[in-house]
């Protein structure tokens, strides 16, 4: 997945030279890096950062629609998996700052189970049955089992598996945050949300947000979205 930028000092320049209130301006790629911070440096000499402001399972999100679109079956699966593991870590650690658990704290404890997913989804079940008092929506069996099928077997699946496969993720992960907005609002899950975003570090910063999930927008007092509203953004049905 590439990130495409235009240096803002160029763009500024240009504005400031011609007067005038709209300029087309030619996007340049860059690929995507794991952090989602990329430092720039323009032809011209002019460094900015370029930040998907995104935490991790919106950006991996975003790459298993992308790979979706570019024709990249397996691969979408494989991120859309490695989105929901990463939001079982999300919900791990909101919860352990509403516990009033230092931040050293929880990641000391998360080293212990960073390694091992099957961990991290019982600590994510215990934490959720703890704080939200019902089990949290879990993978169906058969859903587990085509996840493994492609990641462990080989197996491309056709793009209407891939799609249903990331709907399941998609509505899991949002039911979840759904539950989260209602029983403690949505300011808390966003002030902690926004400790997870990564940060550039020039003096300017082009902050870019993912396209499938964003938790910072909302609409009528939700970040929740509709799996189809979301899928109109990539102009697939
Ligand atoms: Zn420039």
């Amino acid at each position: 997945m590439q990130i495409n930028h235009v240096c803002p000092y160029c763009m500024q320049e240009a504005f400031d030279s011609t007067g005038r209130q709209s300029l087309s301006f030619r996007l340049t790629p860059h690929m995507l890096h794991d952090s989602g911070v990329h430092e720039i440096r323009c032809p011209k000499g002019h460094e900015y950062s370029v930040v998907l402001s995104a935490a991790k399972y919106e950006i991996l999100y975003d790459l298993g629609m992308n790979a979706l679109s570019d024709g990249y079956t397996r691969e979408s699966v494989s991120s859309f998996a490695s989105s929901l593991e990463r939001f079982y870590e999300f919900f791990i650690k909101f919860q352990m700052q509403n516990a009033n658990i230092t931040s050293e704290l929880s990641d000391q404890a998360w080293k212990t189970i960073s390694n091992q997913s099957e961990r991290q989804l019982g600590a994510f079940t215990y934490l959720y049955l703890s704080s939200l008092g019902e089990l949290p929506p879990e993978l169906s069996s058969k859903d587990r089992g085509f996840r493994n099928k492609v990641i462990h077997k080989g197996y491309i699946p056709p793009v209407d598996e891939a799609i249903g496969f990331g709907k399941v993720v998609y509505n899991h992960i949002m039911a979840v945050i759904s539950e989260l907005e209602t029983k403690y609002g949505y300011r808390k899950i966003y002030e902690f949300y926004s400790t997870q975003l990564p940060k550039g570090g020039a003096s300017w910063v082009v902050n870019e947000s993912a396209r499938s999930m964003n938790l910072s927008s909302t609409s009528a007092g939700t970040s929740v979205v509709d799996f189809d509203v979301m899928l109109q953004r990539f102009n697939r049905k």
